[in-house]
């Protein structure tokens, strides 16, 4: 139960080094906009050396092992309630870590590296986390760039709405936690739940859905449908994956 779960009271009391220990400056401010990471599409320098990407009910970790690599300079953050699940996904990170560190002898967690260099799956972590009620425990305002609904649990009978990882406080927290300019990406093989989704964030005005024209070449639409478990085992059943990915817009005017 959630009284089993540690959470930080705000951001900054988290040991994000112990999360990534090959990071320099994890979790610090940092001094100038060229100090601050990249996070492979420019959209808002970070003033925070912190996650950027964020997988919600992460599972496991099928997108977190695609996108080490994609973005090897953002640090992303996978999230999972499922103890065992969890464990087996920070196993499988320390695992590629320590074949990397084999397959590069110069490289070391020991001495920790600059951004530029870090070696493969240093900036991928897995906590345990219900994010239904702890996300502003973890994401401080404007921090991420990216965040990941893939293949949240359905629930769709009506006596369960509540339990759905959309609504519209959590819709609200969302926001809370992106940067202008930053996308939520979702992608379910429920068709009532892609309408609630959809209708979830098409109703906060903070949200703006993203065309298909604009989704064209996002690598991490690719990502989601093909290397996220579930999109695989959708993919062999032949069923069908619905896409919706919405962009954090500016605050209106008071
Ligand atoms: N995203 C992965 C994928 O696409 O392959 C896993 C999808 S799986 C159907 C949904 C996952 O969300 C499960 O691993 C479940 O334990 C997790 N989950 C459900 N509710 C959650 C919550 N409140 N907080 C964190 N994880 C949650």
């Amino acid at each position: 139960s959630d009284h089993a779960l540690s959470y930080p009271e705000k951001p900054e009391a988290w040991n994000w080094r112990e999360l990534y220990p090959g990071v320099a400056q994890v979790g610090q401010e940092v001094q100038s906009a060229e100090d601050s990471p990249q996070n492979g599409e420019n959209i808002t320098p970070a003033a925070y050396r912190g996650v950027e990407i964020a997988d919600i009910g992460c599972g496991f970790g099928g997108l977190l092992f695609a996108l080490s690599p994609l973005l090897p300079q953002t640090l992303i953050l996978g999230l999972e309630i499922r103890s065992s699940v969890t464990e087996f996904v920070q196993e499988k990170i320390r695992a590629l870590q320590g074949q990397a560190r084999k397959g590069d002898p110069t490289s070391s967690t020991e001495t920790e590296t600059e951004t530029a260099t870090l070696t493969p799956y240093q900036n991928i972590a897995c906590i345990r986390s219900n994010t239904m009620k702890f996300m502003p425990n973890y994401f401080g305002r404007g921090q991420l760039s990216k965040i990941f609904l893939c293949f949240p649990d359905p629930h769709f009978k009506h006596r369960k709405h509540k339990a759905r990882i959309v609504s519209p406080t959590l819709a609200a927290e969302y926001a809370y936690a992106l940067r202008v300019g930053g996308v939520v990406y979702t992608i379910t093989d429920v068709e009532d739940l892609h309408r609630w989704m959809v209708d979830g964030f098409s109703a906060n005005p903070l949200f703006r859905r993203l065309g298909e024209e604009e989704l064209e070449g996002d690598e991490c639409v690719r990502v989601m449908k093909a290397e996220t478990e579930e999109g695989k085992k959708v993919e062999r059943n032949g069923g069908t994956k619905w896409v919706a990915c919405f962009q954090r817009l500016e605050d209106p005017p008071w």
